[in-house]
């Protein structure tokens, strides 16, 4: 046992993947290590207060909701397989969780060895679960740019505010006199009757396509959010210290409220992080949850009114199923 987490350890401390998952791994595998070099042969367990008070950010689980903030423990057995792929020894390190049960009980969990494929520890390990269940940041947890701060102030817009129906109005205003400069610039072009050179169809072609991205970065997802409730958030509207994130727009009682918003989750197959992003090429769905290990593989769907999501990526191995890597 000792032998094989300090290989695994050596495995993946040059780069360890991003995601919660990985970072609850690495720590479990670390604390191990230590608990047995002492000469100690019981298993450390840990529970998920643990994890938070190594792993997350505050360090502290009374601040933290640990059974929201732990990834399910599909999501901790897929990153450990990941992290063992390459591995090749016959022996592998499995993850062992006993569920809590009652008041007071937490869930504890372990790590233990076993032998490589076959049928009884493929047979201990927990069917394959491809549902997810999507995070949502808290109001005002998602920065603006500067220039947006007014609008968001409070964490969100409530359209028809007086400030939610001027900055509404003036976005639907910029949008169209954006296209009506398009439109009289490629009609000043035809009308202007100059000579067909290659630098006038460079400057023209430079021009539409400079409208174009505005277009389809600032102001379409503006529009799109009427319809589709969530959208990539538009270029220049989050902080650049951000990642990744949405505009939402939602009801609360009789009226529609706006606001930046990020939803994650944690791959069930790999422990990496799922975050959302467009559907095109490969789903018909406008927006997916996308693996950052593998984003056209481990790919989920996105259910807004319900948070949650399931696989809806390209056929999965048989290997993978029975968690048999
Ligand atoms: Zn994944």
């Amino acid at each position: 046992m000792l032998d094989q987490l300090e290989h695994l350890k050596k495995s993946f401390e040059p780069c360890l993947p991003r995601g919660r998952a990985y970072d609850i791994v690495a720590y479990m595998v670390d604390a191990t290590l230590k608990q047995l070099t002492t000469g100690s042969s019981a298993p450390i367990t840990f529970n998920k207060d643990n994890f938070v008070a190594a792993c997350h950010e505050s360090h502290d689980p009374g601040q933290v909701d640990a059974s929201k903030w732990v990834p399910k423990s599909q999501a901790l057995h897929g990153a450990l397989q990941r992290l063992q792929v390459n591995l090749g020894t016959g022996e592998r390190v499995v993850l062992h969780e006993q569920v809590g049960g009652g008041r007071g009980n937490t869930n504890q969990y372990w790590l233990a060895l076993e032998e490589k494929n076959t049928e009884q520890a493929s047979g201990q390990q927990p069917p394959l679960d491809l549902d997810i269940h999507y995070r949502q940041t808290a109001k005002g947890e998602v920065k603006p740019f500067f220039w947006l701060r007014w609008v968001f102030r409070e964490g969100e817009l409530r359209n028809r505010s007086p400030k939610g129906i001027f900055f509404l109005s003036s976005l639907f205003l910029l949008s169209v006199a954006w296209i009506l400069l398009f439109a009289v610039g490629v009609l000043g072009a035809y009308v202007s009757n100059e000579p067909l050179t290659l630098g006038n169809l460079t400057r023209l072609a430079v021009c539409v396509l400079s409208f174009y991205f505005v277009w389809r970065l600032v102001y379409h997802p503006w529009w799109q959010l009427i319809d589709h409730r969530v959208v990539l958030a538009p270029g220049g509207a989050a902080a650049i210290s951000e990642n990744p994130c949405q505009l939402e727009m939602y009801r609360h009682g009789t009226e529609k409220w706006t606001r930046l918003v990020r939803f994650t989750a944690d791959c069930p197959l790999c422990g990496g992080g799922i975050e959302l992003a467009r559907g095109k090429p490969d789903q018909r769905q406008s927006l997916v949850g996308r693996c950052q290990e593998s984003p056209h593989s481990h790919v989920f769907s996105f259910d807004r009114a319900l948070q949650i999501g399931t696989y809806i990526g390209p056929p999965l191995p048989m290997v993978l199923k029975r968690r048999d890597l």
